[in-house]
């Protein structure tokens, strides 16, 4: 039997990829900074909770990850744990950009010193473009990452590119656009306009307080993303990949389908201009043909689509 190592087990993709994996005869070993309830709860939605071993793992201290890697011996490690919030980066730059970045530096240092045959998969970002000169972007266009959660992606990015070229190690960067699920925190975008507009629509919410949503990004599910996680880790030699869904859409777009699906006036859209960020960007979608060709990964959802199966999963869960 297979055994995966996942970083960030408490997150969304640690969730469903997870699932994925236990679905593929693999025995999971989910890393987390603390083993708390509250963490466990994606993992209890999918009803997969009992069928992974949680470790409590700090993952700025290279001994605690040298220590789990002697005793399990994984065949591949998903490093997906991060501070991933491109809000909560500018609050607090150095705390993301120290632990995006460390983690990632003593993973590989680990994996070296105890079996540089594990196959190591890296959450990149498609933030790390930032301001780009054309579109759609492909993997060789320049970073010019605008969050310090985008510089912290970047370095750790290379890092990882560091690290294969110098030791030949099998590392696969997924460089994944936004991509949404039921189990997203209420703090990100989609998540948060779905759930307020349900409360807009059932009123017990009078109106949805937004910053700049005429920016342009693209969107794709959760759970098909994991899917192209899993597929580069099983090549012979690694690479880096775009996961997206190929076009972009406005945020005023997605509010105005919700709110459209939910029978809610537009007038109850409020713009809050402190919740503009100090650098954004205004449009970004990529180019998926590497990893439909090279990887086989099948994706045609569109970024209303994805709004049906999330506003549609929401409800039933009311
Ligand atoms: P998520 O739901 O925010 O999960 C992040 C995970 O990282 C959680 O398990 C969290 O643990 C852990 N974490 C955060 N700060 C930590 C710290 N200081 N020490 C230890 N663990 C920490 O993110 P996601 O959506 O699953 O994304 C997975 C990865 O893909 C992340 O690296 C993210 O940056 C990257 N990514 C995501 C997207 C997207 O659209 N979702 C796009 C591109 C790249 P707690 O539960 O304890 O907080």
């Amino acid at each position: 039997m297979k055994t995966a190592i996942i970083t960030g087990i408490t997150g969304q993709d640690g969730a469903y990829l997870s699932k994925l994996l236990l679905g593929k005869g693999y025995k999971v070993i989910g890393l987390a900074r603390s083993d708390t309830k509250e963490g466990m709860k994606g993992l209890e939605y999918l009803g997969i909770h009992n069928q992974i071993t949680i470790i409590e793992c700090d993952l700025t201290d290279i001994t605690q990850i040298i220590k789990i890697l002697n005793q399990y011996k994984p065949t591949e490690l998903y490093n997906l744990a991060a501070q991933s919030s491109v809000s909560q980066s500018f609050a607090n730059p150095i705390a993301t950009f120290k632990f995006n970045t460390i983690s990632v530096f003593n993973l590989l240092e680990a994996i070296k010193i105890t079996d540089p045959n594990i196959k190591f998969y890296q959450a990149s970002s498609s933030e790390m473009y930032g301001r780009v000169p054309e579109l759609p972007i492909r993997e060789n266009t320049v970073f010019h990452p605008l969050s310090p959660y985008a510089i912290s992606k970047a370095s750790a990015h290379w890092i990882c590119v560091n690290y294969r070229e110098s030791y030949n190690m099998f590392i696969c960067c997924g460089i994944l656009f936004n991509h949404e699920s039921y189990l997203r925190t209420d703090s990100f975008f989609v998540k948060k306009i779905i759930t307020q507009a349900i409360k807009i629509s059932k009123g017990e919410q009078e109106q949805l307080n937004v910053g700049n949503i005429d920016i342009m990004r693209d969107f794709g599910y959760a759970p098909k993303y994991v899917e192209a996680m899993y597929l580069m880790m099983q090549k012979e030699t690694s690479n880096d990949y775009h996961i997206c869904s190929g076009g972009s859409v406005s945020l005023r777009d997605l509010i105005e389908y919700t709110f459209n699906k939910l029978h809610i006036p537009h007038s109850k859209i409020h713009i809050d201009t402190n919740l503009f960020r100090p650098a954004e960007i205004e449009n970004i979608y990529g180019a998926n043909d590497k990893a439909k060709t090279e990887l086989g990964w099948d994706y045609n959802l569109s970024a209303y689509d994805m709004l049906d199966l999330l506003i549609e999963e929401e409800e039933k869960r009311q």
